[in-house]
Parts: C-alpha cells; sequence; structure tokens
C-alpha cells in the first residue's frame, strides 16, 4: 500500500469528469434537456474537486474550502434575482480570472529557484489573462448593475484605456526584464501584478451600450483560458480541458455576439479614444400615449402582431401574462410572432429563456434577419421593455454609439406600441426616435401590469 500511486486513479477520475463537462454542455443546447445537462456538468466539477483534494498535503484544508465555496455558491444562486444573473455570471468569470491569478503568482517563488522559461511564460501570461479578466469583470458587474456609468471618450476612460495598452507592451517587457534580473525579481514582479489589474479595469470601462454582451462573452472566454495556462502550470489535465472548453466555447459566443452585432471584435477593443458621443439630446417632438382600452380596440382588429420583448419584460417578469396575450391574439384570429433580437436584456438567450419558461412555442420566434424584410405586413408590433434592439438611430444617424447594430425595423410596422414606465433611455443611454414616430403609441407603466390590462380587455369580450 506504500507504493500505492494515486495519480492513475486521479486521471482516470478526471477523464470522467471531462465526459460528463462534454455531456452537460451538450444537453445544454436544448430547452427540454437544459437543467439535467446543467447538474451533469456540476457532478462532474464536483467529482473534478474532490479528486484533486483528496491527492493534496492537507485534504481538510480543502475540505473545508469546498463546503464554504459551496454553501456561500448555492446561498448566491439561491439569493440572486432573475435579472441579476447576468451581473452574477460577470463576477464568476471575475472569480475564476482571480483564482487562475493568484494560482499563477503562487508559482513564481518556485520558478525563482528553479528556472524554466516555459514555465516562466505561462506564469506570466496566466497573470495577464486571469488578473484582466479578474479586474475587467468586476467593472462589467458595475456597468451592467448600473453602479458605474463611465463611456468611451470621458477623461477617466481615456486614462485607463492608456493603461490597457501600457499592460499589454508591459507583458513582454516583464519577461524580458524578469530573465535578466531574476534574483532580485520583486519590484518588477509586483508592478506588473499592479499594471495588469489596472489594465483590465481599461479594457471595459470604456465599452458600453450595443458592445457589452461581446466582452462579456470574451471574458468568460478569458476566464477558461487562463484555466488552461493554469492547468498547464500545475501540469492538471482535467482544469486543461474544463479551461479549453470554457475558453473555446466563450470564443465561440463571443464570435456570434460580434456578428450579431455587425462589428469586429477588434473594433470593439481597439477603438478606444472616441470622443464622447452618447446621449443625443435633440428635441424630438411629442410622444402619443395610449391607454390599455384603446390599445385593446386596436390589437382587436389586427390579423397580424409581432411581439418584441426586452429587458423591461425581464424586470417585469411579464413572460406569462406576454404567453397569455399571445394566445388570446391568436384566438381572436391574428398571427402572432415574437421578434428576437441576440443582445436583447441582459444576458445571452435572455428572451428565448424567459419565453421558454413561459411556455412559447420555439417556431414563434423570429430573428431580426428574417422578420425585418416583412415588418411592413404586421398590423402592430408591441415592444415589451424593449429599447436600444428597436431603436432606429442604430440604422439612421450615423453618429450614434449603437450605430451599425442591426435592429428589430419595427417602426416599418403599421402601429408601433411600446410599453414602457417613463421616457428614460436603455442600456446604451441614447434616446430613441421611435418613441415619436408618427404610428408610434407608448402605453406607459409596468410591462406586467399593461399586458395584463391588455388580457382582462380580452377576456371581458
Ligand atoms: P434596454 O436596456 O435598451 O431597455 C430596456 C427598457 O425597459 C428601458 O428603456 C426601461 O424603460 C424598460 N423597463 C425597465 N423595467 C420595466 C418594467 N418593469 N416595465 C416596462 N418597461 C421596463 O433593453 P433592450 O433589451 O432593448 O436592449 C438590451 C441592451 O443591453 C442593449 O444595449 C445591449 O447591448 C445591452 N446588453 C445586453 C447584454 C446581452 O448579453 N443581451 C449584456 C450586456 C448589455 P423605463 O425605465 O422607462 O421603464
Amino acid at each position: 500500500m506504500e507504493n500505492f500511486d494515486f495519480t492513475n486513479i486521479q486521471n482516470i477520475i478526471y477523464m470522467f469528469s471531462a465526459m460528463l463537462f462534454i455531456t452537460g454542455i451538450k444537453m445544454l443546447g436544448k430547452e427540454s434537456t437544459a437543467q439535467k445537462g446543467n447538474f451533469i456538468s456540476a457532478t462532474g466539477m464536483l467529482l473534478a474537486i474532490s479528486a484533486t483534494a483528496i491527492n493534496i498535503v492537507n485534504p481538510l484544508i480543502a475540505l473545508v474550502a469546498i463546503l464554504l465555496g459551496g454553501i456561500i455558491g448555492a446561498i448566491i444562486s439561491v439569493k440572486v434575482k432573475m435579472t441579476s444573473i447576468p451581473e452574477m455570471v460577470a463576477l464568476f468569470n471575475g472569480f475564476g480570472g482571480l483564482a487562475t491569478f493568484l494560482i499563477a503568482w503562487s508559482q513564481m517563488n518556485n520558478l525563482v529557484n528553479d528556472i524554466a522559461i516555459l514555465q516562466f511564460v505561462l506564469v506570466v501570461i496566466t497573470i495577464y489573462i486571469g488578473g484582466v479578466t479578474f479586474s475587467g469583470s468586476l467593472v462589467a458587474f458595475g456597468k451592467l448593475s448600473g453602479r458605474i456609468n463611465v463611456n468611451k471618450g470621458d477623461v477617466l476612460a481615456n486614462i485607463f484605456v492608456s493603461l490597457f495598452y501600457l499592460s499589454l507592451i508591459a507583458v513582454p517587457v516583464t519577461l524580458i526584464t524578469l530573465s535578466i534580473y531574476i534574483e532580485t525579481y520583486q519590484l518588477i514582479f509586483y508592478m506588473f501584478l499592479a499594471i495588469v489589474i489596472l489594465g483590465g479595469i481599461g479594457f471595459v470601462l470604456p465599452i458600453g451600450g450595443g458592445d457589452m454582451p461581446v466582452v462579456i462573452s470574451l471574458l468568460n472566454s478569458f476566464s477558461g483560458i487562463a484555466a488552461a495556462f493554469a492547468g498547464l502550470l500545475l501540469v492538471n489535465n482535467v482544469l486543461i480541458v474544463a479551461g479549453s472548453l470554457v475558453g473555446a466555447s466563450g470564443l465561440i459566443l463571443t464570435i456570434i455576439m460580434a456578428k450579431a452585432m455587425n462589428r469586429t471584435i477588434g473594433n470593439i477593443l481597439f477603438v478606444g479614444y472616441a470622443s464622447s458621443n452618447s446621449s443625443s439630446s435633440k428635441d424630438e417632438g411629442e410622444v402619443k400615449p395610449i391607454n390599455a382600452e384603446d390599445a385593446y380596440l386596436i390589437l382587436e382588429n389586427s390579423s397580424s402582431v409581432l411581439i418584441v420583448p426586452g429587458y423591461g419584460m425581464a424586470v417585469a417578469q411579464a413572460q406569462h401574462v406576454v404567453r397569455e396575450l399571445g394566445e388570446l391574439l391568436e384566438e381572436n384570429g391574428a398571427e402572432v410572432k415574437y421578434g428576437i433580437h441576440p443582445v436583447a436584456g441582459r444576458m445571452p438567450g435572455h428572451m428565448n429563456v424567459l419565453l421558454a419558461e413561459a411556455n412559447v412555442s420555439y417556431d414563434l420566434l423570429v430573428e431580426p434577419d428574417d422578420v425585418n424584410p416583412t415588418m411592413e405586413v404586421f398590423d402592430v408590433a408591441i415592444v415589451i421593455g424593449a429599447n436600444d434592439v428597436v431603436n432606429p438611430s442604430a440604422t439612421e444617424e450615423p453618429g450614434s454609439p449603437i450605430y451599425g447594430m442591426p435592429i428589430i425595423e419595427v417602426h416599418k410596422a403599421k402601429t408601433v406600441f411600446v410599453l414602457k414606465r417613463s421616457m428614460s433611455s436603455g442600456f446604451a443611454g441614447v434616446q430613441n426616435p421611435l418613441f415619436f414616430k408618427e404610428n408610434t403609441r407608448m402605453l406607459f407603466g409596468d410591462a406586467k401590469d399593461s399586458i395584463s390590462n391588455l388580457v382582462s380587455e380580452f377576456k371581458e369580450l
């Protein structure tokens, strides 16, 4: 028993965990299997962590850490509101980055005593990606929760963008300097740690509006890449596999999101010093409010209706009454479709998840490219708490911060109802000329209340 080598068993468990991760991810692709897929992946993670913990010097400390982390994670997950999940995801990306940053930092001392060039490069790169992911994700968390409101072109953003560029240069400079002065590495190394953290802030601070979804999926990918590098450093197979899975899937998502926004990733990340051109305060004229009774009379006579949900539907948790309204419209003889913009809400697939939860059939969902060419056919487009994703400035105003982003062109429908509480702007902070168009009527109020009122009108029929 003395010569018992646990490494082989550990590797078998790791392989099994990797299989569970991949099966779980595959199952996440379908609404009907997603919940099970999540559970299977989490089981894989528990196995992987347990197999790692048993083989370390003090398994008791590892056990306490697992329990503590598990309890904190469970409490956060139970308590978090549906609308705060995007912020939570940003935080989780950040924690992943922090973990790899600390792992790589801890490996630095070993390197000083026993220099191996590949290890050395790995440590510096892991610290960079992990650190940028950590501080960048904290800024993303702040922006998503409305705590940080800095835009491209603001003085603060420009200062931090410079630090981001400096941090990029710092990687090769640190590598060269440290390889020469390795015995007295501390000062240079700590300066590198600081510039990495500041660089991460500069990476995300100027990004806003329509570009945030791309950055969030990129940070998600970075957290995976950093974990894979940390796996190489620690020679831990499961960390390499799990990190690569997150890195690759995050990168695919980033490309999909960038394509959906009609932007290149380089354009989003490196056009940092634009002048501030946030909100256009141009007076657009008068809006025309409408009440539920009058809106109902128009809907009752409509034969085709497009429902376009946005972040406000998530805030109001209106998805169930929205489905009810859709069904009542269909019973009344109207053809109903749901226009889903890829970045509506605050996380990829946000609207799909909410509508699936309310049992809206996937066949009724249409993407902007499919619905825009036939927009003139719709008698009414009902915009439910969406703003940026239906903002015509994106196609009509070259100076607008969201210019170039594809939108759902509801303004081309015969009549548009916009359901929101006030005239305030959406995430990008820009005015929306849709509200002032001749064919637009504003149905002010909480989306759930407004839709419930429409549903009651139909039921009183
Ligand atoms: P927006 O953020 O543009 O607008 C949401 C609107 O909902 C607001 O104008 C708000 O107006 C209204 N609203 C809020 N609460 C309620 C409520 N209870 N009842 C009725 N209306 C309400 O949302 P969109 O979905 O149109 O666009 C998403 C934006 O978020 C895009 O800019 C996108 O780039 C960004 N983003 C998306 C991410 C993603 O992955 N999907 C991630 C990060 C950012 P009022 O306060 O007047 O009610």
